[in-house]
């Protein structure tokens, strides 16, 4: 399970250095299973899986429980209650 945090895209930092053979690669940020923090060079086709899976972290209210949680939830994902869930 990794946690992406978010994707984009690095390359050479010069600008006056602007000509097509400078290659910029998509790198994915995320974090592992032990909560580390880490970043991998992804494949170009690879970009939109990873920016499907990227997660935010959200304050959410559950007014069946009335209490206040702090969740990762992905992009266009409805966040859910982990109470209520167990
Ligand atoms: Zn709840």
């Amino acid at each position: 399970m990794m946690y992406v945090t978010g994707v984009s895209y690095v390359g050479s930092n010069n600008k006056k250095r602007t000509n097509q053979h400078t290659k910029r690669h998509p790198m994915v940020y995320y974090y592992n299973e032990s909560g580390d923090f880490c970043r991998k060079r992804i494949k170009w086709y690879e970009v939109p899986f990873f920016k499907m899976q990227i997660i935010k972290k959200k304050r959410v209210y559950c007014t069946n429980c009335e209490e206040k949680f702090t969740i990762l939830v992905k992009k266009n994902e409805q966040p859910t209650c982990p109470q209520c869930l167990s």
